[in-house]
């Protein structure tokens, strides 16, 4: 099966370098804020896409249950580490263009500093929809290409891509920054509602950061936030879309196995075999190991 290309973290020190010491305290809080702003108050099951190291994970805390994915092992080895084995937390690796779950599963979605990764953005989108209920929350952050610097920079002439046209720009391999009336156009596609729209990191520039205080740009910020309803310049862009045009709720599911099906065939529900699941119609084996349910490649068979 081809997706497209993805942008792969394993072995990445990211959370340490570009958020523990990357500076990025002020880009975190504000992101703090937007989440208490957007998500719903309770859930039962929400699923993290590009959890990485659950830096955002202990944000979630009106849900029962939360599905870390990431395409990244080892970012979801950080994650495990961070918030320890427990009912509440279940590590995936997987590939967003191939999501292992049933249709309909999820209460709520959040895809924060993902989507700038997409190749194929509206195919991404698209299997996030699938595996959202009725009425499900979905929790979207993208990089905006219509950004004051990159609108001034274009102006100036010091940049080539117009930042006033729809398509994505990809400004470093599988780095894109996206139109906001592109990605409502997909979202709209899909039949998702937009509910609200919070624009963040107005205040990301270096100088600023350096010399005010942080407290004071994410309390500016917080405000600014609020703007995103009329206008969005800011680099970064929160939307809180509802899964709309969907009659049926199955009936819940507790146990964890029963989330799952092949990524390839796409049946259900598979077998558990301890150490992988097996898929009952193509006999394709997912391995599962130190808590990590991994459905990036099959096991290979083994040889006898
Ligand atoms: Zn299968």
């Amino acid at each position: 099966m081809t997706t497209p290309p993805i942008c792969d973290y394993e072995g990445s020190d990211y959370q340490a370098s570009f958020w523990d010491q990357g500076g990025r305290a002020y880009e975190d809080r504000t992101e703090a804020i937007a989440l208490k702003r957007l998500l719903p108050p309770r859930g039962r099951l929400l699923l993290e896409l590009g959890a990485g190291a659950g830096r955002n994970t202990p944000r979630y805390l009106g849900f029962d249950r939360i599905v870390l994915l990431d395409y990244s092992r080892t970012q979801l080895e950080q994650a495990l580490q961070r918030l320890g084995k427990s009912d509440r937390y279940v590590y995936v690796a997987a590939d967003v263009y191939r999501l292992p779950f049933v249709a309909e599963l999820f209460d709520a979605a959040t895809m924060i500093r993902v989507l700038h990764h997409m190749a194929d953005a509206p195919k991404a989108l698209g299997q996030v929809k699938n595996v959202l209920g009725a009425d499900g929350v979905f929790i979207l952050e993208y990089a905006n290409k219509l950004n004051l610097k990159a609108i001034l920079r274009y102006l100036l002439g010091r940049q080539t891509w117009s930042p006033f046209t729809l398509e994505p720009v990809e400004f470093v391999k599988l780095n894109f920054d996206f139109h906001p009336r592109a990605v409502r156009g997909w979202l709209e596609n899909l039949d998702f509602r937009i509910e609200k729209t919070l624009t963040l990191s107005h205040f990301r520039v270096g100088l600023l950061k350096r010399i005010v205080p942080t407290g004071i740009l994410v309390f500016l910020d917080s405000l600014f936030q609020w703007t995103g309803a009329w206008w969005q310049l800011s680099p970064s862009v929160f939307v809180k879309a509802k899964n709309v045009g969907r009659v049926s709720n199955p009936s819940k599911r507790d146990s964890i196995l029963s989330y799952f099906k092949c990524p390839d065939c796409e049946s259900s529900p598979l077998v558990d075999k301890t150490d992988f699941l097996e898929c009952s119609n193509c006999g394709k084996k997912w391995g599962v190991r130190d808590g990590i349910y991994d459905f990036r490649e099959p096991v290979k068979p083994e040889r006898s």
